[in-house]
């Protein structure tokens, strides 16, 4: 039982790589985002000295606080975006995770075209079909990433999904499909865009291990990181 919080950062790692070396992948390959959206900056900070670099956010208001105390970390945006909170959003996050709509895609344009930068996106897929989540169909991904190509500021780096929660089974054969969707959108695009990309951003604490087997490149962990009543 692991009690404090940079043993469980490190029980997590470990686990990862224990089983990226079961279904044959190498660690190196996966990402791990320590989500910190549930606790203050004393417990970031021990995250972060246990070795977190990578730390996710899902209110515009948290990640613009907490990068601004954190400013050496990578930002990961996992939220809902709000239109009028995109250039906070844009300014603060190394990646987001959640973008799902054109109409936002254009606004982070416009946004990290003043700020000087292109802003690395993915675009949400609700795979489930379940109505508590957010995302395109997966019908509707490959016109979104065309659309977003268009935009010269922003960069569509893969897909993310979220499992529906409590049937590992299910989730692992979420995961799969978002896989296989992304390799064929990626077969689709033109050679620069298809080399860009390259990441499936799913599995929490619940269900990483499945999304690792499945593919995934960046696991968002909150609860199994920063919750002394966690447990798997
Ligand atoms: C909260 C959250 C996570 C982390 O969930 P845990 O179950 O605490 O690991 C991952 N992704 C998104 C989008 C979240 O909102």
């Amino acid at each position: 039982m692991a009690d404090t919080l940079a043993q469980r950062y490190d029980e997590v790692l470990a686990s990862v790589r224990a089983v990226c070396a079961e279904v044959g992948r190498s660690a190196e390959e996966v990402r791990l985002i320590a989500v910190s959206k549930t606790v203050g900056p004393e417990a970031i900070r021990e995250a972060i000295a246990a070795g977190a670099r990578d730390l996710g956010e899902n209110r515009p208001d948290r990640i613009v606080e907490m990068a601004g105390l954190f400013p050496e970390q990578r930002w990961h945006f996992i939220g809902n975006i709000q239109s009028r909170r995109i250039p906070d959003i844009v300014g603060a996050a190394a990646l987001i995770h959640s973008l799902y709509q054109v109409r936002h895609a254009e606004k982070i344009d416009a946004a990290a075209a003043a700020l000087g930068k292109v802003q690395d996106v993915l675009i949400e897929v609700n795979v489930s079909g379940e109505e508590s989540k957010s995302g395109v169909t997966p019908k509707e991904a490959q016109l979104l990433v065309e659309q977003c190509a268009a935009l010269p500021h922003v960069r569509v780096r893969g897909l993310m999904t979220m499992a529906p929660q409590g049937d590992g089974q299910r989730a692992r054969e979420c995961f799969e499909d978002l896989a296989a969707l992304a390799a064929s959108i990626r077969a689709a695009l033109p050679s620069d865009k298809a080399s860009a990309f390259c990441e499936l951003s799913m599995g929490m604490s619940e269900d990483w291990p499945q999304a690792i087997a499945a593919g995934a490149t960046m696991i968002r962990v909150g609860r199994a990181i920063f919750s002394d009543a966690f447990s798997a």
